[in-house]
């Protein structure tokens, strides 16, 4: 039994040293660590928003080890199996905050999350990464927001208050409150071909320098782009999807050169026109991640409505 500031409950506890990641680790400052077994706990240990939660560890173990991150506890979420599910419903998708970048890489339901997954990170950062710790990071560069943010997916967070769904881009402007946990992830069900192109130092092994989600809906006639990796959030680049959605011929999904052509153009000037670019960096100037946006939007359109094609994910440099 926890005694937690909203009274007492059943959960799990154990010392740091024993969990098989932080054990080995190493904390930079004492904290107690709770595993919880359902979400419910969780959200009582939460409720005073003192506790970091721990997923794959893959962002929060390096933090925990060198002081940037000095939580009083820590909640273990590996136990909880609600977490760890996916599925899908008649309105679309849902892909619990547990589920890891190795778990989607092969599911057939969501073509352009697979690709996404793919590609990010070595294969173990795959087996240990999880959807709820990408979006707790909601690090710019990320693949997974990128995606999302390209299939105008929402966010469900849960909190003692109850449970609310915010869509991806309010979810990135606002962020969490740290008395909440992501639950899961909603997205529509795939009705079209999707990609995900990325260009990183070497692919699938290091972070993203630019990438370019591209989401064509056939049964709602939409084009939906996301860049990451330019900006303080991936931008949708409204006057390219706009653009695209006019030039497509809906009775077969595809589109002439020049409509691709323009596509990466529009992009390459929305990208342009962002106003808090990230800045240069050892792997890529600004000026080059312009430039890449635009190329890889064009590919990207290439794959997606220059004729029948699957699912693809592509890129390096
Ligand atoms: C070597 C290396 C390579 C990488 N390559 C890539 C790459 O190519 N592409 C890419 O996108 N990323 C990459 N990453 C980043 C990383 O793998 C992801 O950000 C990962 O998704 C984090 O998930 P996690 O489960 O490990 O999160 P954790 O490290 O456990 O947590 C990360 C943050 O999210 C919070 N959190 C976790 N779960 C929840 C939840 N359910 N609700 C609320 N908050 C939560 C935590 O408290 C913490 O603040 C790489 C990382 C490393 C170390």
């Amino acid at each position: 039994m926890i005694t937690t500031a909203d009274g007492t409950i059943d959960a799990q506890t154990a010392r740091p040293a024993d969990h098989p990641v932080l054990g080995a680790a190493g904390l930079a400052s004492p904290a107690s660590l709770y595993r919880p077994l359902t979400v419910a706990d969780t959200v009582e240990i939460l409720a005073d928003g003192a506790a970091d939660l721990l997923a794959g560890g893959t962002d929060l173990v390096p933090a925990l080890r060198t002081g940037r991150r000095r939580p009083r506890r820590i909640i273990a979420l590996r136990r909880v199996l609600e977490l760890r599910t996916r599925g899908a419903s008649a309105d679309g998708l849902i892909i619990g905050a547990g589920v890891t970048y190795q778990d989607l890489a092969g599911w057939s339901l969501s073509p352009g999350l697979a690709a996404t997954a793919r590609v990010v990170g070595s294969p173990q950062i795959r087996n240990l990464g999880t959807v709820g710790g990408a979006l707790g990071t909601a690090d710019p560069r990320g693949d997974l927001l990128t995606f999302l943010s390209a299939a105008d997916a929402e966010v469900v967070l849960r909190s003692v208050h109850g449970a609310r769904t915010v869509i991806v881009p309010s979810y990135l402007a606002e962020g969490r409150d740290p008395t909440e946990l992501i639950t899961a992830v909603r997205l529509p069900r795939p009705c079209g071909p999707q990609v995900y192109l990325k260009v990183g130092a070497r692919q699938a092994a290091s972070a993203t320098v630019v990438s370019c989600a591209l989401v064509v809906d056939r049964v709602r006639e939409r084009v939906a782009c996301a860049i990451g990796g330019v900006a303080g959030r991936p931008v949708r680049p409204v006057a390219a999807e706009d653009f695209a959605r006019a030039g497509v011929d809906w009775a077969t999904g595809t589109a002439p050169p020049d409509v691709v052509a323009g596509f990466g153009e529009l992009v390459a000037e929305a990208v342009r026109a962002v106003d808090d670019p990230l800045p240069d960096d050892p792997r890529a100037s600004v000026a080059y991640r312009r430039h890449a946006a635009g190329v890889l939007a064009a590919r990207a359109a290439g794959h997606c409505l220059s004729g029948p094609s699957p699912v693809r994910s592509a890129g390096g440099r």
